[in-house]
C-alpha cells in the first residue's frame, strides 16, 4: 500500500452502512443474493476498511473490477465469502484466481481457454460467469459466438463451473434508455434459454446494478450487483424520485457513510483590494480573515473547485477562494466566530446542521458522485467509527 498522506482523514460510519444494507435488503428481497460492488477502492471508501464493515452486516458476496482488487478483498475478508471479478484479469493472474476460488466473468473465448488451462494446472475447476452482449456494447459474448462457446464448454465440463450468466445495462438510471433496457432484458432471457436448451444451466442469473434494481424489479433475478446505493448515494436524481414516488415518506432513506476532514494549517488577515493566492482570480472585496487547509489537488481536492468549493468550519459554511493549489486551499473565514490553527475543517460530511455532500461537491464541479468518490486518493488514512 502507498505511503499515507496524513494532512486529512476519511471517516466511515458503520451505523450508516448498517442502515443502508438493511434498507436495501428489505426492498430488494431477502432471497436475492446481495453482491456488494467494491471496485474503485470501494468507491473511494477503502477496500481494507469497507470489506470488514460489510461483513459486520453479513454481506458475503463481493464484486470487483480487476484481479488485484479481488486479492485485496480476499485479504481484507475474515469470513467465508464469494468474490467475483467483472473486468480485467491478466493471464499471469489466472492460476491464482482459480486457486483462491475467485469467480470471474468470461466474455471471450480467449479468457475461457486461459481459465481452462489454469484449471488443468491447479487441478481446481474455474468458477465462471458467462457475460452476454445484449446491447451495452462493452464486453460480452455475441450471439454469433454461442455455438463455438457451447462446444468449448461441453468438452471441458470438468474444468469449469458455470456459476452465473449475466449482462449489464446501458444506463438504467435514465428513462431515456427505457426501450434499450427493455430490449436488453428480453435478449438476456432469450440467451439464457439458448444455453439451457443445450444443457448449460447457470447457478445464478444476474443483470442489475443499483439503478436497474430500483427501477426495473424484473432485472433483480437471482443476484443484484449493488455499488453506489450501499454508500448512500443514488445513481441519479431520477432514480431517487422514481423510488420515492412509490412511498409515502419522501425523505431519503439512505445515509452517507463517508466524511472527509482536515485541519486549519494557518490563518491570516488581509486588506480590501488585495489579491489572494496565485494570479488574479480572487480580489478581496473587504478586509478579510483567511485560512489555509493542507488539502489540494494532489490530495484529491479537484482544481475545478477553484473559487467554487465549500467547506465547513466552526459550524459555518465557508468558500474556497482563489485557485486550488497542489497541496492546499485557502478559505474565507471572515464570518466565523473564531477560527484557530488546528480547528477541524469538513470537506465532505456534516457539522452541526450543515452538510456538504459529495453530490454538491459533484454538482459544483460537474462530476458525477461516482467519479468524485473514486478520485479520493488511496493514501488518505481511513478510519471506521460506530
Ligand atoms: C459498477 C458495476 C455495477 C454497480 O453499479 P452501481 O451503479 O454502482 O450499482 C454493477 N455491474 C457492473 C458490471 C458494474 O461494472
Amino acid at each position: 500500500m502507498n505511503q499515507q498522506i496524513k494532512t486529512s482523514k476519511i471517516e466511515l460510519s458503520q451505523k450508516a452502512l448498517s442502515n443502508n444494507i438493511s434498507y436495501l435488503r428489505n426492498i430488494l428481497g431477502e432471497d436475492i443474493i446481495f453482491s456488494s460492488v467494491v471496485k474503485g477502492n470501494a468507491y473511494g471508501h477503502g477496500i481494507e476498511q469497507f470489506v470488514p464493515m460489510l461483513e459486520n452486516c453479513d454481506v458475503n458476496h463481493f464484486s470487483v473490477f480487476s484481479a488485484d482488487e479481488a486479492f485485496r478483498v480476499n485479504k481484507a475478508s475474515s469470513k467465508p465469502s464469494t468474490i467475483m471479478i467483472m473486468g480485467a484479469v491478466d493471464d499471469s493472474e489466472m492460476e491464482r484466481i482459480v486457486r483462491e476460488g475467485i469467480q470471474c466473468y468470461v466474455f471471450d473465448t480467449c479468457r475461457l481457454e486461459s481459465l481452462i488451462k489454469a484449471a488443468k494446472r491447479t487441478g481446481t475447476a474455474a468458477n465462471i460467469h458467462l457475460e452476454f452482449e445484449t446491447g451495452f456494447n462493452r464486453t460480452g459474448f455475441n450471439k454469433n459466438d454461442f455455438s463455438e462457446l457451447i462446444t468449448i464448454i461441453n468438452s471441458n465440463r470438468r474444468y469449469i463451473s458455470i456459476e452465473g450468466m449475466c449482462t449489464n445495462f446501458a444506463g438504467a438510471e435514465s428513462i431515456a434508455n427505457y426501450y434499450r433496457i427493455q430490449k436488453q432484458i428480453k435478449l438476456f432471457n432469450k440467451y439464457v434459454k439458448v444455453f439451457s436448451d443445450s444443457g448449460i444451466k447457470p447457478k445464478l442469473r444476474h443483470s442489475a446494478c443499483s439503478a436497474a434494481a430500483i427501477s426495473y424489479p424484473n432485472t433483480r433475478m437471482d443476484l443484484v450487483r449493488i455499488g453506489i446505493l450501499q454508500y448512500g448515494f443514488w445513481p441519479s436524481k431520477e432514480t431517487l424520485i422514481n423510488h420515492l414516488s412509490r412511498k409515502t415518506d419522501k425523505s431519503d432513506p439512505l445515509n452517507r457513510i463517508i466524511s472527509w476532514k482536515s485541519k486549519i494549517m494557518s490563518t491570516k488577515e488581509i486588506k480590501i483590494g488585495e489579491f489572494v493566492g496565485y494570479g488574479t482570480s480572487y480580489l478581496a472585496q473587504r478586509d478579510m480573515k483567511i485560512a489555509t487547509v493542507p488539502v489540494g489537488y494532489a490530495q484529491g481536492f479537484s482544481r475545478s473547485m477553484s473559487n467554487h468549493g465549500r467547506a465547513l468550519v466552526d459550524g459555518t459554511r465557508v468558500s474556497v477562494i482563489g485557485v486550488v493549489n497542489m497541496n492546499c486551499i485557502i478559505i474565507d473565514v471572515t464570518d466565523c466566530d473564531s477560527v484557530n490553527i488546528g480547528d477541524e475543517v469538513t470537506l465532505i460530511g456534516n457539522q452541526n446542521e450543515l452538510s456538504i455532500s459529495v453530490s454538491s461537491f459533484s454538482d459544483l464541479s460537474d462530476q458525477l458522485n461516482y467519479e468524485s468518490l473514486t478520485r479520493l486518493p488511496v493514501n488518505i488514512p481511513r478510519f471506521v467509527k460506530e
